[in-house]
């Protein structure tokens, strides 16, 4: 699944999907700095972190003036 994508009108700047979250690499070159890294898609591990550092992520981006959209299921939540 894709959580977050990045952009701005030149394209697309990153994406953080299911290549990130299933990575086996430590390395995260992702636009979640990490966060969401490796953890799994779908796994719990992931939830937690998707519930507790998405804020986080995207602050990251304001602060680099980098537009993003989210993941419909992101977005619906009560957090944003
Ligand atoms: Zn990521």
């Amino acid at each position: 699944m894709t959580l977050v994508v990045a952009g701005n009108s030149d394209g697309v700047y990153g994406r953080c999907d299911a290549k990130c979250h299933n990575a086996t690499e430590p390395e995260c070159h992702c636009i979640c700095g990490g966060r969401f890294h490796g953890k799994g898609s779908g796994t719990a591990e992931l939830r937690q972190a998707i519930e507790e550092r998405t804020e986080e992520v995207l602050t990251a981006l304001r602060a680099k003036g980098i537009s993003f959209h989210l993941a419909e299921e992101l977005s619906q939540r009560s957090l944003f």
